[in-house]
């Protein structure tokens, strides 16, 4: 009888709120990440880019196609319930680059609380926080951005190094000191956001900071 209401209750959670590939909107299965036809044009291998001061990033995807398209209506659009799917993709490359065991923390390149009260969420958190569940890795908010700035993506890109300084600040130094972290953001670009909250990190006594993203634009 137990059975049969779980089942029951599944039936109606797919059938009130069914699961879509994030990719084209497709109904999927609940433990999918995609739909099989936008499965077959994910990468066979993930796409690795460096932040601004060497730290290490991995990404599934590149920013291009259906994946640039996910990218800015998961940030954009308020399609915030892609999170775990598209975690799930970021989590995988992460293992596949044989990364996964390296991390005592995962944390999120943070969001000015203004902005964030104006978007209703901060994707780059939801993504860490999907991925830290899937690693088994506990998630940590361990940077604030307490000075407004500029959106990275609306100026250009000899502009963006100088955005980004002094614009984030550590939380509790003692939650980092002597950790391997893992910083999550949806999209690296230039690389100075990641860097920036790399090199806070470093200063504020970690061991070792690497990044991971959903999407890396390949050319600047
Ligand atoms: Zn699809």
């Amino acid at each position: 009888m137990k059975d049969y209401i779980k089942c029951c209750k599944a039936f109606l959670k797919d059938t009130i709120f069914p699961i879509r590939c994030p990719y084209c909107e497709k109904v999927i299965a609940r433990d999918e990440c995609a739909c099989n036809t936008c499965k077959a044009q994910f990468p066979d291998e993930p796409v690795k880019r460096y932040a601004v001061g060497g730290y290490e990033c991995i990404a599934p995807f590149p920013y291009d196609g259906i994946f640039k398209s996910a990218a800015k209506a998961f940030k954009f659009c308020n399609r915030g319930g892609y999170a775990k799917q598209l975690a799930k993709v970021i989590s995988e490359s992460i293992i596949q680059a044989q990364a996964s065991d390296d991390f005592d923390i995962i944390t999120c390149v943070p969001m000015h609380r203004k902005r964030q009260r104006q978007r209703g969420y901060n994707q780059a958190r939801l993504l860490a926080v999907e991925c830290a569940e899937i690693l088994n890795i506990p998630y940590a908010d361990t940077l604030e951005k307490y000075k407004e700035n500029l959106e990275q993506h609306s100026i250009k890109a000899s502009l963006r190094a100088d955005n980004v300084r002094g614009v984030y600040r550590i939380i509790d130094s003692s939650l980092v000191e002597n950790k391997r972290v893992l910083i999550i953001d949806d999209i690296i670009t230039t690389g100075n956001t990641l860097g920036e909250c790399a090199r806070i990190l470093m200063k504020s006594g970690c061991k070792s900071v690497s990044c991971a993203v959903l999407c890396a634009v390949t050319s600047n």
